[in-house]
């Protein structure tokens, strides 16, 4: 057991046996390494101790008592309350506890105690309400009054009093087995404490200013091993697999790109030269492009996927979805098949025959570009022949199934793409390993969407205008069907609702996921031909459906979507000659949903409004999927620690720079901390 150092299963500490292993393991601690790094929320100052007389009624505060009479029971209507007197040099008070008749047994006269709790006036005399308290003992400092307490984040059958007791035998028997990892120059520069000072002093501080600096000492480690986890990683990627150099890459795609009808924006640009690049490289391409909807990154896609096959090689996009690889497939068949280079769509849906037939093509023919589902494509694509993979709506598909792509399909360049613009330092958290190529602009002549927060009635009176105009409109939905307690608004209620009322005799559809792909197909074809003027729906509009027509966009129980997301389906118009308007219906009063609302009415700006939603509901909600890759932080936070992710990561790039392999023997503790964030398991999967 002494030998595994922190790795010591908290189960064989001193005062824990496999009930509180058990209790503690719900809250993610295993080891006595997640117990030191199980950090507390808070502190609560105790260290003040006062005397009895100054107390006043109403106050929290810390007392050190002696016992002087046995307690006793004070029955009362509806409360047992137990009360023990106690004194000190100054006045007499009353230890108090509702409901707990067992702490009777717990006092005798002549013992000392600390204690705290809240202050109250009983019938002329002092009743202290006792949170916490703890005898005096002489060989030993208290733990829980008397000083600055941790008050930890709780689970179910873990206490506080559990979880200090165990931190601090975990400090008192354990911290020698610390291993300072980052560099002492590196902690001087930031302002860092020793480690092991970091570990006491973020739990047990002797001083509350001390606390947040162990504790940004000890995100800083995190965030240092993270980052050089990836940048090690990336390294990797680059050195052991030779990439398919394809010749000329950079020609082959401005021949491309000029054969447009429109000029690239400069951020395309930026973007072209540096997807050209990595395809000449000889290494493979491991690079992220994002940009909102429309921002242009399908048309780049192409390009490569064109330069990919001039060099002799075919390529692969993979969708989240059948209806975007669908989308994706009449997209890039209409760029590329002009410049002849054939494009097949791969998906589940297919006929057997029809799927063998194009696997057939795929192996014997010209290069061509397939289009289909992750899962499709990777299950059945021989990989051989493959020189570039574009993966679309990155977010879904994590950095396992990356590796996983690369394990079978040798040393194929990688793009992923996403449509949700992702703010820097989640970027540095969750695709670290990526190089990054960010479309800021959208192409000029692009309208912004009017954005209002309305009401059903002016909302749906404007959508009949815009419809007796010829205009279309979409109005998304939470749900499908109504739940029992009818807080969401259901896409076939509205529908009928509709029906009878606002857009009587126009003619409507309903579109969702479960409905089968052909009758979706059929709907979003009616659609687009205009003999539907309104498509009531839930989110599987969001991505893929892109009819310019359309020009109204109404969001029942809007604050139940994410900022991204609302842009996202906002997105769906504004994409033709005519102004477009969005209508965000509230659900819900609360003045805190109707703030995230207006965010999203006053802005158009995607990066804007990532962040914002970054702020608001943290990373876990950020892509509205729980599982996408996220590593698991335990102390740092990407909102509030983004300095320091930025300065972690400087200093991970100064630390490869001078030792590449992380060998040399004074990184040989840091090169066994990047072992655990390497090791852990670095991913979900995706979330289809
Ligand atoms: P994304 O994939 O980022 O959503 P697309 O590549 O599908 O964007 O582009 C959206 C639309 O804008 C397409 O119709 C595309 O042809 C057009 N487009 C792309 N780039 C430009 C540009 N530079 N100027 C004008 N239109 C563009
Ligand atoms: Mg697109």
């Amino acid at each position: 057991m002494r030998g595994e150092g922190l790795d010591t299963p908290v189960q064989f500490m001193k005062g824990i046996g496999p009930t509180r292993a058990e209790a503690l393991r719900r809250a993610g601690v295993r080891t006595v390494r997640d117990l030191l790094y199980y950090l507390p929320r808070r502190h609560e100052d105790r260290s003040n101790l006062k005397q009895v007389w100054q107390l006043q009624p109403g106050e929290r505060a810390c007392v050190k008592v002696t016992v002087c009479e046995p307690g006793y029971l004070d029955r009362r209507p509806r409360v047992t309350v137990v009360k023990v007197p106690a004194l000190d040099d100054t006045a007499y008070l009353f230890l108090v506890w509702f409901n707990q008749p067992y702490m009777l047994d717990r006092f005798s006269p002549g013992q000392e105690v600390l204690a705290t709790g809240t202050v109250r006036r009983y019938r002329s005399l002092i009743d202290l309400q006792v949170d916490d308290y703890e005898f005096v003992q002489e060989d030993q400092a208290p733990l829980q009054v008397g000083r600055i307490v941790p008050i930890y984040p709780l689970v179910e059958g873990v206490s506080q009093l559990l979880l200090r007791k165990a931190v601090d035998t975990a400090l008192a028997s354990f911290l020698e087995y610390a291993e300072e990892a980052v560099p002492a120059e590196i902690r001087e520069r930031q302002g860092l404490m020793p480690l092991r000072e970091a570990l006491q002093q973020a739990h047990f501080p002797t001083d509350l200013s001390l606390a947040s600096k162990a504790r940004t000492t000890l995100a800083f480690e995190e965030l240092l091993a993270l980052q050089l986890a990836f940048r090690l990683r990336s390294q990797a990627a680059r050195s052991t697999g030779q990439g398919i150099p394809m010749a000329e890459a950079e020609q082959h795609m401005r021949a491309f790109a000029s054969t447009l009808p429109f000029r690239l924006t400069g951020s395309q640009e930026q973007a072209l030269t540096e997807i050209a690049r990595d395809l000449q490289s000889g290494s493979p391409m491991n690079r992220l492009l994002h940009g909102e909807v429309g921002s242009g990154k399908t048309v780049l896609a192409a390009a490569a996927g064109y330069a990919c096959a001039q060099a002799g090689y075919g390529s692969a996009l993979m969708a989240p979805t059948e209806v975007l690889a669908t989308q994706h497939y009449r997209v890039l068949s209409e760029l590329l098949e002009p410049a002849r280079v054939a494009v097949r769509l791969l998906i589940g849906s297919l006929p057997p025959t029809e799927k063998r037939r194009i696997r057939g093509r795929l192996r014997h023919e010209r290069p061509q570009v397939v289009v289909g589902t992750h899962a499709v494509i990777q299950e059945q694509v021989t990989f051989g022949r493959l020189g570039l993979a574009v993966i679309d709506e990155q977010h879904r598909f994590g950095v396992a199934q990356r590796a996983a792509l690369r394990a079978k399909g040798a040393n194929c360049h990688v793009l992923v793409m996403s449509a949700t613009p992702i703010p820097r330092t989640l970027m540095l958290t969750a695709y670290g390993d990526l190089e990054t190529s960010t479309l800021r602009e959208l192409p000029a002549g692009r309208k912004p969407v009017e954005t209002r927060i309305s009401t059903r009635a002016d909302a749906y009176s404007f959508l009949r205008e815009q419809v007796a105009a010829g205009g279309q409109g979409y109005v998304v939905c939470p749900a499908i069907e109504g739940d029992e307690n009818g807080e969401l608004t259901a896409v076939l209620e509205t529908e009928e609702r509709l029906r009878r009322s606002y857009l009587e005799g126009v003619p409507l559809a309903i579109l969702h996921g479960r409905m089968s792909r052909e009758e979706q197909d059929s709907i979003v074809q009616n659609f687009r031909s205009r003999d539907l003027q309104v498509l009531v729906c839930t989110t599987v509009i969001e991505v893929g459906v892109d009819v310019p027509n359309a020009r109204v966009m109404i969001i029942e129980n809007a604050e139940r979507f994410g900022l991204s997301q609302l842009h996202q389906l906002r997105g769906r118009v504004g994409r033709g000659e005519e102004p477009s308007f969005c209508f965000l219906l509230p659900g819900s009063r609360k003045a805190e949903s109707r703030q995230r609302l207006r965010v999203i009415a006053s802005t158009n700006d995607g990066f804007r409004i990532a962040e914002e939603d970054l702020r608001l509901r943290g990373p876990g909600e950020f892509f509205g999927l729980r599982q996408h890759g996220f590593p698991d932080l335990r102390v740092a936070d990407v909102v509030k620690d983004s300095d320091l992710l930025v300065a972690a990561r400087e200093q991970a790039g100064a630390i490869l720079a001078r030792d590449p392999q992380l060998s040399r023997p004074e990184h040989r503790p840091l090169a066994r901390l990047v072992g655990l964030y390497a090791a852990a398991k670095p991913v979900a999967e995706g979330a289809d």
